[in-house]
This record gives structure tokens, sequence and C-alpha cells, in this order.
């Protein structure tokens, strides 16, 4: 066994690290297919599966799309990649967790997704005025806006 750090806070180094240590990294085993899902994943966020999918069959023609939706699932679960749900979108995205509780801004017409720092400080960054006794987690905030495209 090495001695990676095996929580999903590994995956917040996944910039600097190959797609095989991070699947190791979170318990999972290695293979080619996961390694193109991941591979795709660090060069570009927010991607549906659909997407992920094309551009997978790029390097592996004989990959199935639900092959693609199991290894997202796998690893949403194991932490290395975290699903974006935005407001009025047909499918959910995914990048790769960061742990670092950034929100997103949206353009209401073209759709493009872009990475925010988190509001205030750390999560949650945001503190509802009434909880409903919950211990409040994070906040999970979308702008909405016209990029300068559509503008
Ligand atoms: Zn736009
Ligand atoms: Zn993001």
């Amino acid at each position: 066994m090495t001695s990676i750090d095996p929580s999903p806070r590994a995956a917040a180094r996944a910039e600097v690290v190959d797609a095989p240590t991070m699947l190791r990294a979170a318990g999972l085993r290695v293979t080619t297919q996961r390694s193109a899902v991941l591979d795709v994943l660090r060069q570009s966020a927010h991607v549906a599966v659909d997407e992920l999918h094309e551009r997978v069959h790029e390097q592996i023609p004989g990959i199935a799309l639900q092959t693609v939706h199991g290894i997202v699932n796998d690893i949403t679960a194991a932490g290395i990649a975290q699903r974006v749900s935005l407001p009025g979108a047909s499918s959910s995205l995914y990048e790769l967790a960061r742990g670092d509780n950034h929100h997103h801004v949206q353009c209401v017409v073209c759709g493009r997704v872009e990475d925010v720092d988190c509001v205030v400080g750390e999560a949650p960054c945001l503190a509802p005025n009434h909880n409903h006794d919950m211990r409040i987690l994070e906040a999970s905030v979308t702008f909405r806006g016209i990029c300068a495209d559509c503008e």
C-alpha cells in the first residue's frame, strides 16, 4: 500500500497528480476507461456525461455511454469528481472535486459556466437567516448573468 492520503481532500491536488494516482488515492481500481474520463475532466470543468462520452470515445472507440455514466457515478461517490446541478440545466455537469466550496456563474443566454471563488472566506460562506435547526455545511450559489459574447 502507498502512503497517499485516501481522503476525498486528496482530490484537491488533482491538478498536479495524474489520473491513476487520483484513482488509487480514492481507493478505486485503475482502468484505462476511468483514467480517460478523469483526463477529460482534468482538461475541462463542467462537462455533461454526453460530452464526456463523446470525448472519451475519441480515445476508446468501443466505450458505451452507460459505461461513462457508471464511471462518473463511481468517481463522484469516491469524492474525486463532483456534480454541479445548475438551475434550468437539462443535465448535470461534472468537474473534479477541489474541496474549495467554489460557486458558479452562468450565462443565461448561451449557458456558459465558470467557477467563482467562495464568496466570503470558507464554507459555508453564506449563512441563512434561519437555519431550521440544521448545521449548515455549505452554500451552493449560482450567479446568473450574461457573458460578454452574448451581451
Ligand atoms: Zn453567453
Ligand atoms: Zn466548478
